[in-house]
């Protein structure tokens, strides 16, 4: 199936790298729930354990329910390979892992998912590594971070929470000009809204939790390659250009070609670090991408109602949601994605924290979660619970000021929603 491009997303979405099961003539794809595989004889063996043949080793490295998936993502990418984990945090940890080194730095944007503003700032620097947050709307300012040590640029497509969207082909081309790979968290996005590979990204990480998955059931993540760069045009890249001592001086992007990133993603970075994905997981989140299209259609659909009702409310002070017009990056949305904005925003609320609080406790169909991307419409108050340890500056900077909310909207009916939030509202300004 990775050879038919001329397949539709929807099409993609449920066929890619899936075929009838050749043992049995399944057609879903069946939970390979085994740790090993069962070599042919020793010189079958010895091939694979010398990467001179694919194959199932053991289910840290691949797994065939794993694979599929992998195959799937990779295709709805636009990219030649992937290589699933354990978590989004574990893909972001996979996909530099062949970048960096001790000294080495990944220049970053400061418009992240909060969980990875942590692990840039303070868990990397336990390997040697090192971020440094630039705000990408000011492309000099990304320019000039980038220095002899820097190994790779890092944004989201959409940016979690605050309605930011990101000029992708900028930075590809500011990228490519210093001779580094673009790096693009497309989790709130999905491929469905942006394809980060067709506008210039070298690697896309994915936390398959939450749209890929789509109904909260999943911990998962995924790093794609588009299989573009060159790794051996310079000596920045040891890891993919040199010898690699543990298989006998292999060179993975010399032997391997436009798979070297995804090829040394298994053979040394699950085989080592062991975030590895489960089966079951995988299949829950196979289920899942069947019908991603459809249901990013309706979530935005849903998120532009929802948005544009609270936009007008008197009890509304802001909505942060770049598929409203009033959005200053609604623009870049027409131009870059199409399809829409995703359906995460923020709002603040007259009355602040306190109004805000109440909202979330007054709010019957909203859930009160610490997750996005779900079926189910999802609401958080990051003052008071994921960035309660902020200085007030920080929580303002970070786009969740004591009087903002963040929700998620789910593919409930948009009029339930917005009577949901209406009747919570006149509790919480009452
Ligand atoms: C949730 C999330 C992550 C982290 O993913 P986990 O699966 O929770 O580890 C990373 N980036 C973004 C944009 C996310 O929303």
């Amino acid at each position: 199936m990775a050879d038919t491009p001329h397949y539709g997303f929807d099409t993609l979405q449920i066929h890619a790298g899936a075929r009838p099961d050749p043992a049995t003539g399944a057609r879903q794809t069946p939970i390979y729930q085994t740790t090993a595989y069962v070599f042919r004889d020793a010189e079958h063996a010895a091939a694979l354990f010398n990467l001179q043949e694919v194959g199932f080793i053991y289910s840290r490295l691949t797994n065939p329910t794993v694979s599929v998936l992998q195959e799937r993502i990779a295709t709805l990418e636009g990219g030649q390979g992937a290589v699933c984990c354990s978590s989004g945090h574990a893909a972001q940890i996979m996909a530099l892992f062949p970048l960096m080194a001790p000294g080495r730095n990944v220049v970053a944007s400061t418009r992240l998912y909060g969980g990875t503003v942590q692990q840039l700032t303070n868990t990397i620097r336990k390997f040697g590594w090192s971020a440094r947050f630039v705000d990408t709307e000011d492309l000099d300012a990304v320019r000039a971070a980038i220095d002899d040590d820097t190994r790779a640029i890092f944004c989201e497509s959409i940016a979690n929470p605050g309605g930011y969207v990101t000029d992708i082909p900028a930075l590809a081309e500011i990228a490519q000009a210093a001779g580094i790979p673009l790096i693009v968290d497309n989790t709130s996005a999905s491929p469905y809204l942006c394809r980060p590979i067709e506008m210039g990204a070298t690697l896309v990480v994915h936390s398959m939790t939450k749209y890929l998955t789509g109904n909260g059931t999943v911990t998962g993540g995924v790093v794609v390659d588009s299989g573009r760069f060159d790794w051996s045009a310079s000596d920045k890249f040891p890891s993919l250009s040199q010898p690699e001592p543990a298989y006998h001086g292999l060179k993975f992007h010399e032997t391997f070609g436009p798979l070297a990133f995804t090829f040394h993603g298994i053979a040394i970075g699950l085989r080592d670090l062991g975030m590895t994905l489960n089966p079951q997981a995988a299949h829950y989140t196979l289920l899942g991408i069947e019908t991603l299209s459809l249901r990013m259609q309706r979530h935005v659909e849903n998120a532009v109602k929802v948005a544009s009702w609270l936009e007008k409310d008197p009890r509304i002070a802001q909505v942060t949601y770049a598929g409203l017009p009033s959005s200053p990056y609604y623009q870049r949305v027409q131009r870059l994605y199409p399809r829409g904005a995703g359906a995460l925003f923020t709002f603040s609320v007259k009355g602040g924290y306190d109004a805000c609080v109440k909202l979330v406790d007054s709010l019957e169909l909203f859930s009160h979660v610490a997750n996005l991307g779900d079926t189910r419409s999802l609401i958080i108050h990051p003052a008071s619970t994921t960035h309660r340890q902020l200085t007030p500056e920080q929580q303002e900077r970070a786009g969740a000021a004591p009087d903002v909310v963040r929700v998620s909207i789910g593919l409930e009916d948009a009029d339930d929603l917005i009577a949901d939030l209406d009747q919570a509202l006149a509790k919480a300004t009452a």
